[in-house]
């Protein structure tokens, strides 16, 4: 039984205990993880509430958001220069503003200039980057004093964030020349408008066949299946057996030219492993035999996997990278992403092979923005479509988001081949709650590389099977759906997990987040899934 199904929502679970509870019907994976949220709150056992159903990350780094805050004042103190009345200050001036910036500082005193001292030196040596613009562009992004100029994004900001990509996901891949940034409103915005200029360009049509790797982020599962969307999916499957790893088998089927697009989150959510080498050699390899395929790639985990490569490294031309500060840096609010792409990529060439009336009718979509439309390179139309095109010369990202997203890359760029403590206290923060709470359910590590450990996915027939056999195993699978499980946990014992199915994992696969609950809770959460799942066995022999 395929264990959703669509309705006008989205997708939805859908099983018995869905009917029988006519409550949850017609409501996505999150909307139910609130539901249950409630329920948890006011658990039978009156337990402390665990929510460890959400993947926001309950830390946040401190450096880059204090280097904010001195920007904006030193941005104030050199505003007054120009104009001082009250509350009004004119403009910063360029001439000097490095020189300004730096006596401004105290590195001596505090940790937070201290930073911002090294990274003007990493810019100005290591980036060979002019001191005053990068410095005024820092300022004046933070002061939010302009419109965003160029609106796709600000020059030297795109410089040091694709410092930020290479460093951290191409793994010494020597390719990052070529590429072009959109900064955007987090992951989210970033996938929208991707789908949405894919579709306005005729590069995905009705009916198309989009590879995904499954289970995954849900969002990706409901877009396709949009009406206004309505392509067919081909679902690249990793589950439990394989550790949660892509097949080379299931990578063979990209090779087939009705494919379209792969749309991939790598490392996977819920699955959390990254690609292995030989994954990325078959998707290569795949490529090559559908040389036209498009591939989005979605690496917001991809700084949590040390060596991690992205598949954008690898076929560059055809892939477009998604990234987000908002995980690793616990930065959800703000709304941080980035697109990255090739000035050289087939979807300008699949765009100059469309049919004549197509080409026409984009000529004029896009003729608002250009003189020469049929050569506005396809990261400028999504920057066009992200604002309905008429209001392209005011879209773009605002200003102190992007000057946010250079601060956190800054923070890691400045140990360049050194260790940056900041990573290593996340991974450390991770692997912690994934020990504890493997340690409790008496279940084995995978300690894989590829594995960011961000979430762990736990099949509680699996566990039923182990901890007491296949009769139970049976007894559970027939009489009760997953979600029974799910939500007496909820209910008795105040702990949300997320359930697999919505992602497109099978049923009784549940999903722990290692990111959002105090390390001390992880062993409480395994304990109280075991507890409950006693008290299931018990009702079995009687
Ligand atoms: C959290 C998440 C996002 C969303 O990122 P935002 O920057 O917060 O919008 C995108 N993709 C995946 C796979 C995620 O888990």
């Amino acid at each position: 039984m395929r264990a959703f199904k669509e309705t006008q929502y989205g997708f939805i679970l859908y099983n018995e205990a869905m009917e029988a509870n006519k409550k949850y019907e017609g409501l996505g994976a999150f909307e139910i993880s609130f539901e249950m949220q409630k329920l948890a709150e006011k658990n039978k056992k009156d337990n402390i509430f665990l929510n460890a159903g959400r993947g926001n990350p309950n830390w946040i780094n401190t450096k880059a958001r204090l280097a904010f805050n001195r920007l904006v004042e030193f941005g104030i103190k050199d505003s007054r220069r120009t104009i001082n009345e009250t509350d009004m200050a004119g403009y910063t001036q360029l001439k000097g503003i490095a020189q300004r910036f730096s006596a401004f500082l105290e590195p001596e005193e505090n940790a937070t200039d201290h930073f911002l001292d090294e990274a003007l030196t990493y810019i100005k040596q290591d980036l060979s980057l002019h001191a005053d613009d990068v410095v005024k562009e820092l300022i004046d992004g933070a002061l939010g004093n302009n419109y965003p100029v160029p609106n796709r994004v600000l020059k030297n900001t795109e410089f040091i964030l694709k410092r930020y990509l290479e460093n951290t996901l191409y793994n010494g891949s020597d390719i990052p020349h070529n590429t072009q940034l959109f900064p955007t409103e987090g992951g989210t915005a970033a996938i929208v408008y991707i789908f949405n200029s894919l579709k306005r360009n005729h590069l995905i049509n009705p009916g198309d066949k989009i590879a995904i790797n499954t289970p995954i982020f849900t969002p990706y599962l409901q877009i396709p299946n949009l009406s206004e969307f309505d392509l067919v999916e081909v679902l690249l499957d990793s589950d439990e057996q394989n550790k949660w790893e892509i097949s080379l088998e299931q990578i063979k089927k990209l090779e087939d030219p009705d494919i379209k697009a792969f749309f991939i989150v790598n490392p996977s959510n819920p699955g959390s492993k990254a690609f292995n080498s030989e994954a990325l050699a078959a998707i290569q390899d795949a490529v090559s035999k559908n040389p036209d395929l498009i591939i989005i790639t979605d690496d917001v985990y991809g700084t949590f996997v040390k060596g991690f490569q992205t598949v954008y490294s690898l076929v560059p031309k055809n892939t477009i990278l998604v990234y987000s500060f908002s995980k690793l840096y616990g930065a959800t609010g703000w709304r941080l992403g980035v697109i990255a792409m090739q000035k050289n990529n087939i979807f300008d060439e699949l765009i100059a092979r469309l049919p004549e009336p197509e080409r026409t009718e984009l000529d004029n979509r896009y003729a608002l923005v250009t003189n020469i439309p049929n050569r506005l390179p396809f990261i400028e139309r999504i920057v066009a479509d992200s604002r309905s095109v008429g209001l392209y010369h005011t879209s773009g990202l605002s200003t102190p988001q992007q000057i946010m997203e250079v601060l956190f890359a800054l923070t890691h760029l400045i140990y360049q081949d050194k260790e940056d403590p900041y990573f290593t206290a996340c991974e450390q923060l991770i692997d912690r709650r994934y020990d504890d709470l493997h340690k409790a359910l008496r279940i084995e590590n995978d300690d894989s590389p590829e594995n960011a450990k961000y979430y762990t996915m736990i099949n509680i027939l699996s566990l039923a099977e182990q901890r007491y056999g296949k009769g139970f195993r049976d007894y559970l699978e027939t009489n009760f759906v997953h979600n029974d499980f799910l939500l007496k946990l909820a209910e008795r014992n105040g702990v949300v997990l997320m359930d697999g199915v919505g992602f497109g994992a099978k049923e009784g696969e549940l999903r722990v987040s290692e990111a959002n609950l105090p390390t001390e809770d992880y062993y409480l959460i395994g304990k109280q899934i075991l507890e409950l799942l006693k008290e299931y066995y018990q009702d079995y022999k009687k």
